[in-house]
């Protein structure tokens, strides 16, 4: 074959490309690498600033696809400098001879597709076109220094430096007067060497970071220990784990332990010297900004340790923006720097740079000369280096125009539009937020299985589906919707770069959670891809993951418990084991009062619980029904949503305990249920209610008896009831709907579990009962407004849509919220699963609106 006409086209050869091309030469695939530098390592290539380190243990940040470089290479350092990760690059460049398949000074500039010969064909700067079937972008996430922005940058005619592009020869900054601008990762890393070698040193911040220190060393021992021991199981880890390391998870909130503790447990962290180390000392610290909060102050309290001067301390302070949003830094000897007299910081906020000039910079009210300027200004990350190549897909759409307001990938490895072109740890993939190595050689054997399976099986293409990348769109929004990292002005969010679009650029669900989810895709048949040949077509439509990431969450942690179903236990024991499972759970917000009480039920008195805002009354009344299947739960069992409603909705909620199954059959919870409502009605004034405006509320069985009770009040006059909550309710329990089968198991309430309810509450000839199914009754007509809130992976799901459908056929006004992603138990963990937050602020809102 022809060196212009070749398999595959990879650009770049840092780690990715490196491994990449031996992949493809082993199985037997003809490639070109083109590389713009003139040797090998990417990132370590570039950036050759002084003290620029590994910030993840190089013992981590290691190729694992030779297993002999394990003996063959050993780490100088916990945190190897560049130099040394540079050499480590050319030796396995060298092991492999990859410098036979590399060309360097080569730079690509345009890439376009080829509809009728299915290739790419690949411009380059020395004039030669390259053609492909494969389009391969092993760019880098940090490869394109950002135009500095700053007024007058090409005046200045002394020496200039950009940390990401550093002379190679070194530079020696000594007797200097230096300005550095920028204190992000690599100004970090670099200002206590320049300040080494200055006569004088001005650090110019925008914005403060938080920085941990390295406390660089030999490789750790135990880790060593643990590698030599069991280097499979470690790797096995790494790769499943959060991000990319293998590290104890969190079980604790930075909010469930005194001050004094969480600043012990942050101590142990930040002596640890990982740069994941204190973000992942609190369960809570990536999702919580009050828990955040503890560690933001942690760092501050470091700082003001070490820096003599109050001032410059306080300067150095990050303020206003969560912990780990911004990437946090890691360094040796920064803070201390500041302690140097002839170091100063300028705060860029209260003194502007007002122009470089030919001999220094102008800001605030000063002036001042420099001998050399460092930008440590950052890069166009993510997208940058991508979209640098003028790459034009079918019908003649560019990558640049389709990504405008933001990139659009299916898996952050490939695009619609853009056959055979693929990514390595591209926007909507871990990349930025893991360790690097352990994703570049993920996708590295992805992109190496997929051509090879499209080579075995005669395909000639491969294209995500409009569906599977706009699902792809949603999956990565709904993981960066429960975090913190969206109002940050941070690089992840594009923030650093003015006119780019502003979302969350990395995937943030985790490094094991992508690589199940890139597994299960080729498991699915390359779910989501068009794969396409001369004699054969496969298309796999559909999208990976609906659910929401913290419910997944909750479901594997719960699925690993390995606990006994419900159904396998007598009531007795599950309404034991029920209430001892409720006591690990967050309590909920504080409510102004608490009362218990008893009124008469439909056979004797049951137990209520009144929750009371701390605002002045009277309020509107909420008689709200708990869940549990007719069989488990009491007036205290859903306590948490209470809090969170009384508060949200500021109205009573009085939570009533109706009579359970088996003991008390049908209709013992609904003729109580009515009862309840009846009492309140008539007692509304002397429980600090208004009698005009009660509605009713119920989740599950609750949102049951709370459907039939608004239908005994219709049918018997009153009383009147301004609206209906419905969460997830069973409304009819005399046939299986869809849902039930769909979602049969798998979603903590399961169609077992639901049949064993419904064995102990009501007989099958009794089930068709309006009482017992409220869907089925004669009229729905005339009944009060509703909020019904029915769950993507609830076996009720179908049931409680068609009770939305019928209410709106009768005209009752519905509001009905589909919750996407959702379980039938998950939308009302109140501090417990963010992403169920946005449907309990809806439920907050239409009871506030039913008594508007
Ligand atoms: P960066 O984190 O984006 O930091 C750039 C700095 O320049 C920020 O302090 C920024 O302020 C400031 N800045 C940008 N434009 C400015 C302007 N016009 N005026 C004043 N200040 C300006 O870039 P970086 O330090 O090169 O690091 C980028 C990423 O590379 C890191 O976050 C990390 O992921 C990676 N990195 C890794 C290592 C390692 O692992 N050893 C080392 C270095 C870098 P604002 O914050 O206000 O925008």
């Amino acid at each position: 074959m022809a060196r212009n006409d070749v398999d595959v086209v990879v650009v770049g050869a840092g780690f990715a490309g490196m491994y990449l091309l031996h992949e493809l030469r082993k199985l037997g695939f003809s490639s070109r690498v083109l590389e713009t530098g003139t040797d090998v390592g990417g990132t370590w290539y570039w950036n050759r600033y002084p003290g620029a380190r590994c910030d993840i243990a190089t013992t981590d940040y290691s190729y694992t696809w030779d297993p002999e470089l394990h003996d063959e290479w050993t780490w100088s350092e916990k945190h190897a400098a560049q130099p040394e990760i540079l050499r480590y690059a050319q030796y396995v460049a060298k092991k492999h001879d990859l410098y036979s398949g590399i060309d360097f000074e080569v730079k690509v500039e345009e890439a376009e597709w080829d509809e009728v010969a299915k290739k790419w064909h690949v411009h380059t700067s020395t004039g030669e076109t390259i053609t492909c079937r494969h389009y391969v972008m092993a760019t880098g996430c940090l490869s394109v220094p950002k135009d500095p922005d700053i007024k007058g940058t090409d005046r200045y005619r002394g020496p200039v430096y950009v940390t990401g592009r550093w002379p190679h020869e070194g530079v020696d900054f000594t007797g200097q007067r230096v300005a550095v601008i920028g204190t992000g990762s690599s100004a970090i890393q670099s200002i206590p060497h320049i300040a080494e070698q200055a006569k004088e040193l001005v650090i110019f911040q925008r914005t403060p970071n938080f920085s941990v220190p390295a406390i660089n060393g030999p490789q750790p021992a135990d880790r060593v220990a643990r590698l030599k021991a069991d280097r499979a199981t470690y790797e096995a880890e790494a790769k499943l784990s959060m991000s990319g390391v293998p590290i104890e998870l969190p079980t604790v909130s930075a909010l469930g332990v005194p001050r004094e503790t969480a600043f012990e447990m942050l101590e142990k962290s930040w002596q640890r010297g990982e740069l994941l180390s204190l973000g992942a000392t609190f369960m809570d610290a990536g999702t919580n900004r009050d828990a955040n909060e503890v560690i933001a102050e942690f760092v501050r309290t470091k700082i003001r340790s070490i820096v003599k001067d109050p001032e410059t301390a306080e300067l150095l302070s990050p303020r206003g923006y969560p912990y780990g949003t911004k990437r946090p830094c890691m360094d040796t000897n920064y803070y201390q720097t500041f302690n140097l007299s002839h170091v100063r910081l300028v705060d860029l906020n209260t003194k502007p740079i007002r122009s470089i000039t030919e001999t220094g910079i102008e800001f605030g009210d000063e002036s001042k000369e420099f001998d050399a300027i460092v930008y440590a200004t950052g890069f166009d990350a993510m997208t940058g280096a991508i979209v640098a190549v003028d790459i034009t897909g079918k019908d003649g759409l560019t990558l640049k125009k389709k990504w405008e307001n933001g990139p659009l990938t299916y898996l952050g490895l490939t695009s619609v539009g853009f056959p055979n072109l693929y990514m390595i740890t591209g926007p909507g993939s871990p990349s930025v937020l893991s360790n690097m190595m352990v994703s570049i050689e993920q996708h590295v054997e992805w992109i190496r299985d997929t051509i090879a399976k499209m080579r075995d099986e005669g395909f000639e293409t491969i294209e995500p589906t409009p569906v599977a990348e706009e699902g792809w769109r949603q999956h990565c929004t709904d993981c960066a919707d429960i975090t913190l990292f969206q109002d940050t002005n941070s690089w992840y969010m594009g923030a650093n770069v003015p006119g780019k679009p502003r979302v969350l650029f990395p995937y943030i669900g985790g490094v094991g959670r992508y690589r199940k989810i890139c597994d299960e895709v080729i498991a699915r048949g390359h779910l989501g891809f068009e794969l396409k040949g001369p004699k054969n077509a496969s298309r796999v439509d559909g999208v990976v993951r609906e659910i929401q990431p913290d419910v997944e969450s909750v479901l594997e942690a719960m699925a690993l418990m390995n606990l006994p179903t419900m159904e396998s236990m007598s009531p007795a024991d599950a309404r034991t084991f029920s209430e001892m499972s409720s006591t690990m759970r967050p309590p909920g917000p504080e409510v102004g009062e608490i009362v218990d009480g008893t009124l008469p039920g439909a056979d004797g008195p049951i137990e209520y619980r009144l929750y009371r805002p701390a605002t002045p009354g009277p309020h509107p009344i909420v008689v709200y029904y708990h869940g549990g299947g007719w069989v488990i739960g009491s007036h205290t069992s859903d306590d948490p949503l209470c809090r969170e409603l009384c508060v949200k909705s500021d109205v009573v909620i009085l939570s009533v305990n109706y009579r359970h199954a088996p003991e008390h059959r049908f209709p013992a919870a609904a003729d109580d249920a009515f009862a309840a409502l009846q009492w309140v009605a008539a007692n509304a004034a002397s429980l600090g209610g208004d009698p005009d405006r009660i509605a009713v509320a119920g989740w599950s069985a609750g949102g049951n008896v709370a459907a039939v009770a608004t239908q005994l009040a219709r049918d018997a006059g009153g009383p009147a009831l301004r609206g209906q909550l419905l969460l997830t309710p069973a409304v009819d329990g005399s046939k299986t709907y869809p849902s039930m089968r769909e979602n049969a198991e798998g979603y903590i309430l399961t169609k077992a579990l639901m049949d064993w309810f419904w064995e102990h509450y009501a007989d099958p000839s009794d089930r068709s009962h309006p009482k017992a199914s409220p869907l089925l009754a004669e009229s729905l007509a005339g009944l009060p407004p509703a909020m019904i809130v029915t769950a993507q992976y609830d076996p009720l799901r179908d049931e409680g849509n068609a009770y939305a459908e019928a209410l709106k056929a009768a005209g009752v006004p519905v509001q009905h919220l589909k919750a996407k992603g959702h379980t039938h138990t998950s939308i009302g963990m109140v501090d417990v699963l963010p992403s169920g937050k946005p449907a309990r602020n809806e439920m907050a809102e239409a009871l506030r609106r039913f008594f508007a």
